[in-house]
């Protein structure tokens, strides 16, 4: 194993152990926190080295970049992830692979999404990225009319709505996060009740390198983790 592959391991296994220990302290079983690892800051290469850390959920945030490392590191069972905003021309090409959408932020994009999956005989899993910060430049639904988007979201049958995803403000301090967090969470908890779906609202994509802790403890099933696993390589 060369040096920067020996990094990315040893950065990997650290965010596994801060994982465990912040699902263990809130007395979650480690194993209901999967970490998908952003590799949008690299090379295939890096990212293949990531994956072979053990690292085996990958995110994108653009699908041209998505697309390309899919290709690159085609001979390898990664579980991709697109985690940024989908532009709905890109949609055709960019579902034909994916574990999961984090970023289902319109129904305009959920239309385009079911109708491309439905012309390839899909299903795709996604989940409804939600603005917790309320900042006016995020994409995703606003918290208040997420009850009434969730009801209409019910028709696109190639879709299987799984959860949510959200992002604390840049700016906010940690009790602020927190509290964003625990939001996303009580958001899912309601939905749950109202709107019960198929494949249920297990999953709450939420947390990434500087606040994952913070996610686990309100809840998080997936933390979206880049840079962190890249320290000292980039
Ligand atoms: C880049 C990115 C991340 C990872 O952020 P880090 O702070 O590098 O861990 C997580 N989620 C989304 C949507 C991103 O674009």
């Amino acid at each position: 194993m060369n040096q920067t592959a020996r990094k990315i391991s040893d950065n990997y296994r650290r965010a596994v152990d801060r994982v465990a220990d912040a699902a263990v302290n809130a007395n979650r079983d480690p194993q209901s926190v999967t970490i998908v690892g952003v590799t949008k800051y690299v090379e295939p290469e890096l990212a293949e080295a990531l994956f072979q850390a053990g690292c085996h959920h990958l995110g994108e945030s653009r699908p041209q970049v998505l697309l390309a490392k899919q290709e690159a590191l085609s001979d390898l069972p990664i579980h991709w992830h697109m985690i940024g905003h989908l532009q709905r021309n890109k949609v055709k090409r960019a579902i034909s692979n994916l574990a999961l959408v984090h970023s289902l932020d319109s129904i305009r994009l959920a239309e385009a999404i079911d109708a491309a999956a439905n012309e390839q005989g899909l299903t795709v899993p996604v989940l409804l990225e939600v603005n917790i910060s309320g900042d006016d430049a995020k994409h995703g639904f606003q918290p208040g009319e997420l009850s009434g988007q969730a009801n209409e979201l019910q028709q696109y049958k190639h879709l299987r709505v799984q959860g949510l995803m959200g992002m604390a403000g840049l700016s906010a301090d940690e009790s602020n996060v927190r509290s964003q967090f625990r939001m996303l969470r009580e958001l899912r908890d309601s939905l749950n009740e109202v709107h019960p779906m198929e494949a249920g609202w297990s999953e709450l994509s939420m947390g990434m390198s500087g606040d994952f802790e913070l996610a686990i403890a309100e809840g998080a099933t997936l933390v979206r983790i880049g840079s962190m696993l890249f320290e000292g390589v980039l």
